[in-house]
């Protein structure tokens, strides 16, 4: 099938140019960008201009920042496109019923990707937790902003996230590997004074077994990159590593180690994609962005030091 893959920017060339070029489902057809293009790839600077000269191009997959991503999609399921969504699938959650109900109106395919699912042992977690009780379950995700957003300014702007930007990728995480939901009760945002999204946030969630499920989110990690959960059950521990590639059970290595544990995220995407194509499905799970949601709703603001570049 053909594709157009829309927003040329830091995920669409580390990630959707190769998961695409190596993918049997999948040829790119068509690039959207002001300014980036891909050798040897038609490509085009208005949306609308792509749509109208391509009829032949029915998926288009969006890799822009979340606010500017509504008015594509929404554009792109009128022209009776398939839509796949960068992860967080939009600024609002109501955006984001909005577009699944027009997907549905369409009959068009729409998929809210969450890559982090797509490491290689969220599986394997889930499956280990699904019989065991929890007792606690605590994520920690810290990272340097300086490292990985350097000079983008829209993660800082109202609907950029800020820390939670990273935060939802935990988060989408935990509402695939838990076999009960959980809901937040408390949270802190720390936001710097010349900012409008947080650089870091504590959450705190209820399950029905157990009240000590927390989250930390900091952006000003300059050492050690963390990106963890933990969890303790009535059947052992589980430390979940990495961003979701290595797995430790009761202080155990699970399964191989290989180079590139993250190198499956987006090509697993894109097959997903192509059997929802196929099966004329729509999977819109907007459970991670609910709980960011509910974050800024119940959150306690704390102002911190300035952000300088
Ligand atoms: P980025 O490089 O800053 O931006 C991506 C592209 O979006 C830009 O190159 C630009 O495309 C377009 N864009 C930016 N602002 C726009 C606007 N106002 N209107 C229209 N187009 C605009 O961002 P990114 O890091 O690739 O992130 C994009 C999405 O992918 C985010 O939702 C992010 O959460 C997600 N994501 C990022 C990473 C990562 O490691 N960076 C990982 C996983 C997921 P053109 O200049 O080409 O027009």
């Amino acid at each position: 099938m053909q594709i157009a893959l829309v927003g040329i920017g830091k995920i669409a060339v580390d990630q959707h140019v190769p998961a695409i070029a190596a993918s049997p489902d999948w040829d790119l057809a068509a690039t959207v960008s002001r300014q980036g293009t891909v050798a040897g790839v038609e490509s085009f600077d208005d949306f609308t201009a792509m749509l109208d000269a391509r009829p032949d191009i029915r998926v288009v997959s969006l890799c822009l920042p979340p606010v500017p991503r509504f008015d594509y999609a929404a554009e792109a399921i009128r022209a009776r496109r398939h839509v796949m969504l960068e992860k967080p699938p939009g600024a609002t959650l109501s955006e984001c019923h909005d577009l699944e109900a027009l997907a549905r109106e369409m009959r068009v395919s729409l998929f809210a990707t969450w890559h982090s699912r797509e490491a290689d042992k969220v599986e394997a977690a889930r499956t280990w937790l699904a019989d065991r009780r929890l007792r606690s379950l605590a994520i920690t995700w810290k990272e340097s902003v300086r490292r990985w957003h350097p000079g983008q300014a829209w993660i800082w702007e109202p609907g950029g996230l800020g820390v939670f930007d990273p935060g939802i990728n935990a988060l989408s995480i935990l509402t695939r590997i838990l076999p009960a939901p959980v809901h937040v009760t408390e949270a802190v945002l720390e936001i710097p004074e010349n900012r409008q999204t947080p650089i870091g946030a504590t959450l705190r969630f209820r399950h029905p077994d157990t009240t000590d499920v927390s989250a930390v989110f900091d952006w000003r990690e300059e050492g050690d990159q963390t990106w963890m959960i933990e969890a303790e059950t009535d059947g052992g521990t589980m430390r979940l590593l990495d961003g979701g590639a290595r797995l430790e059970i009761d202080g155990t290595e699970v399964g191989d180690d290989h180079d590139a544990p993250l190198a499956g995220e987006y090509p697993r995407l894109y097959a997903a994609m192509a059997r929802l194509v196929q099966s004329g499905g729509i999977d819109m799970d907007l459970s991670p962005m609910r709980h960011v949601a509910d974050a800024f709703t119940l959150g306690r603001r704390v102002t911190v030091a300035p952000f300088l570049e």
